[in-house]
């Protein structure tokens, strides 16, 4: 009976996920999909510390499981209340890191139980230990390049020390697994040595604008890896979850390497996003920019038909977005038809913009995606540019030698006018010049995102 139960809320925690999955696809749901697969999986915590049972045996340690349940949510709930928009990606690769440790834990803890294993399990052992290993090791590296602890750094020859490393690691899988040496345990430990080492030299080189491939595919490393231990543990709900973050990770890997036109195979042996020789230095010699006042912005847009807005990482730094929504409004009611341009990789993740808008009421429908907004562009009269710079750096498409060559972007040179909202004439994340800046069609209007729209919107309702 208690077993029927137990598999009941297994049902009812894999039902959670996916219906919670389904929800985060859409900004209006997304919050509420969120609890719901929380919902689920604090139901499948609680069945499985009440009512799993393994040679009739119950779960005994409460004071580790609910001390570590209590520590761990503590910590999460302070954490994730106090993390800032623009920190996200840090926290979710801090948080990815520990699930991957979960599956490296969870691995050398099954080796070590004294019963025989069949080849099966120890298949699904090595390679937990592998992949959750890279994905902890990797993660770790890349919650400190993306908070700027840690720098980027080309090793000379790196790809072949990587492979080296990777036929290394397939060899020793092999030789575990096959019990070539059975006495041989520190053959097992050479996978978690040699599995930290290529995680860190995997991610250490992948520069600037790569990054976001680089954090989605170690989610989708942990999500294997959880499901490895959803295997050894016959847990359907570790499994479904585990394959559930497996497959979403490597959808979202495969659309992000679209979005930047990278081969998944170069992410693989970590080999791009290195500056490359020659590369548009923020020294190069660009010529003269020019400026545009707070009221010829006005001007110009109130008397224009259509209007872009490009959102990018500066707005959501400048916490800009009601302001942002504001000015949308204003420009409605002088019949100006407004719409925003979102660039997949625009902000600090994965649909940063969309969720930064929606925190703001922008309509959703407002929102055109990368290819939509470049078929409007030519028939748009200002596009306004908020905060963002690499997905607009013209490089992309025409300088061979610039690391962010090949990366689609919005062609707002397409348009009437451009005006560049930012506060410096800094590069962005990627650390490169940016020649639009320098163009004749585009105007600078320098100053903090939430200042200047602040001001723009008084300005508006005068002309
Ligand atoms: P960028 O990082 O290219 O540029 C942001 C610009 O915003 C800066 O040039 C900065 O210029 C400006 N800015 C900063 N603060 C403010 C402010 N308060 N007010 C006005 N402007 C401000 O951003 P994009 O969104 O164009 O591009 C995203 C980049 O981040 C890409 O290179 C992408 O690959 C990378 N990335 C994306 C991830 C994702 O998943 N989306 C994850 C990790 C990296 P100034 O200092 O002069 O104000």
């Amino acid at each position: 009976m208690e077993n029927a139960i137990l598999q009941l809320c297994y049902l009812i925690g894999s039902i959670t996920f996916i219906m919670g999955l389904k929800m985060l696809s859409h900004p209006d749901t997304a919050r509420k999909g969120n609890l719901v697969a929380a919902a689920g999986m604090t139901i499948a915590i609680f069945a499985t510390i009440f009512l799993f049972e393994h040679d009739g045996q119950k779960l005994h340690n409460y004071g580790w499981i609910f001390g570590g349940l209590l520590f761990g949510t503590v910590v999460g709930t302070f954490v994730a209340k106090k993390v800032q928009m623009t920190s996200m990606p840090e926290m979710v690769s801090l948080f990815n890191g520990m699930g991957g440790a979960c599956a490296m834990l969870i691995s050398l803890v099954e080796y070590n139980k004294p019963e025989v294993k069949e080849t099966g399990t120890m298949i699904v052992i090595a390679l937990g230990m592998l992949i959750g290993t890279v994905s902890f090791a990797g993660s770790m590296i890349a919650w400190g390049k993306l908070n700027g602890s840690i720098k980027d750094r080309t090793i000379p020859g790196g790809q072949v020390i990587n492979f080296i490393i990777f036929a290394g690691l397939i060899a020793l899988v092999i030789m575990v697994v096959g019990g070539f040496m059975p006495e041989m345990h520190s053959l097992f430990y050479g996978i978690l040595a040699l599995a930290a080492l290529y995680g860190i030299l995997f991610v250490m080189p992948i520069g600037g604008a790569d990054m976001p491939v680089v954090i989605s595919l170690l989610n989708s490393f942990t999500g294997c890896a959880a499901a490895f231990g959803g295997f050894l543990y016959d847990n359907p709900v570790m499994l479904t979850g585990g394959i559930l973050v497996g497959s979403a990770g490597t959808i979202l890997t495969i659309l992000m390497c679209k979005a930047m036109n990278r081969s998944l195979k170069n992410v693989l042996i970590g080999s791009f996003g290195g500056q490359k020789a020659g590369a548009s230095g923020a020294s190069k010699e660009q010529g003269n920019y020019k400026e545009i006042s707070l009221n010829d912005t006005a001007v110009l847009m109130a008397y224009a038909q259509k209007v872009m807005i490009i959102p990018g990482y500066g707005l959501a730094v400048a916490q800009a977005q009601h302001t942002c929504h504001e000015l949308e409004k204003v420009l409605n009611e002088k019949g100006v038809e407004v719409l925003y341009g979102i660039h997949p990789v625009a902000g600090r993740m994965p649909g940063h913009m969309n969720v930064l808008l929606a925190e703001a009421d922008v309509p959703y429908e407002k929102l055109l995606e990368m290819e939509d907004a470049n078929d409007q562009m030519a028939s748009t009269n200002v596009v306004l540019i908020l905060g963002a710079n690499d997905v607009v750096n013209p490089a992309a498409k025409e300088d061979p030698a610039s690391p962010i060559f090949g990366m689609p972007i919005l062609e707002v040179e397409r348009a009437e006018h451009v005006i560049v909202n930012k506060r410096s004439m800094k590069p962005g994340y990627a650390g490169i010049e940016n020649e639009l800046f320098f163009r004749p069609k585009t105007s600078m209007l320098f100053g903090d995102a939430k200042k200047v729209l602040q001001s723009l919107v008084q300005e508006l309702k005068q002309v």
